[in-house]
């Protein structure tokens, strides 16, 4: 098996480390990365500088490939111009934070891996819950034993699969929940400071904990302690309203 193995968390992220150990076990597994971290820049792709492509190192070992540009453009690059050989899978992650409810829209992580199933091949996004001391390597031998038991292939076009790890010692973890996705607004809350001219500035701080949750969610299955697998579709189309908005007769007068 060959893997594409990404981010937005940055090359040098750990979780990214913890997860090339773990799947290089077992397959053949290429690095295209970030340069610098890439967290919540979604699925933007680099229009107006030129991407350079450098080789890291580790420990006299080489990492992989560094771009310095967005987690969808290291899948762009890698699938059309870097890799020899076409990836079975594209993982993304680890990331540290988890990437449920409708973080999901605004994550790096999860937008490689849908660049991933653009192309047609099975693709995961890999997120940890956030804590002092993320465990990555058993989050990646949990990642490691889902993607040698998945048979993959049967998951059709577009479809992605959203995992995340709750942040609770590994033999403390209840097993796996396939969930949906959230759609929960969190809170919005602004921090707003005054800068030494007067002026106002703000820091994001939505805070999405403390929500009330619907069973079946994955917000819900990593706060039982459960490792939550929730498959994606990014093919965005209402389809239970296209009947209903075609039959509105919205062609009628216009011209
Ligand atoms: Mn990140």
């Amino acid at each position: 098996m060959r893997i594409l193995l990404t981010n937005d968390d940055g090359i040098h992220a750990p979780g990214l480390l913890a997860l090339k150990n773990e799947l290089s076990r077992t397959a053949e597994v290429d690095v295209v990365a970030p340069m610098a971290e890439q967290s919540a820049v979604g699925h933007s792709i680099t229009l107006h500088r030129p991407l350079r492509v450098i080789e890291i190192e580790r420990d006299g070992e080489l990492v992989g490939y560094g771009v310095n540009g967005a987690p969808a453009d290291c899948v762009k690059l890698a699938l059309a111009e870097l890799l020899d050989e076409r990836p079975d899978v594209v993982v993304s992650g680890i990331n540290l934070g988890a990437n449920v409810g409708v973080n999901v829209l605004y994550s790096g992580t999860v937008a490689a891996a849908i660049e991933g199933a653009m192309f047609g091949i099975p693709s995961l996004a890999v997120s940890i819950e956030i804590e002092d001391r993320p465990q990555f390597d058993p989050a990646a031998r949990i990642v490691g034993k889902l993607i040698r038991k998945m048979p993959l292939a049967e998951l059709g076009d577009h479809v992605i699969l959203n995992v995340n790890v709750p942040a609770i010692p590994p033999s403390r973890i209840k097993g796996v929940k396939v969930t949906r996705q959230s759609v929960r607004a969190p809170e919005e809350a602004f921090d707003r400071r005054t800068d030494p001219r007067g002026r106002y500035y703000y820091w994001i701080t939505a805070d999405f904990d403390g929500l009330a949750e619907e069973e079946g969610t994955d917000v819900n299955a990593l706060r039982d302690g459960y490792v939550s697998i929730t498959p994606l579709h990014f093919d965005m189309t209402r389809h239970t309203l296209l009947q209903k908005l075609g039959n509105w007769d919205l062609g009628g007068g216009l011209a």
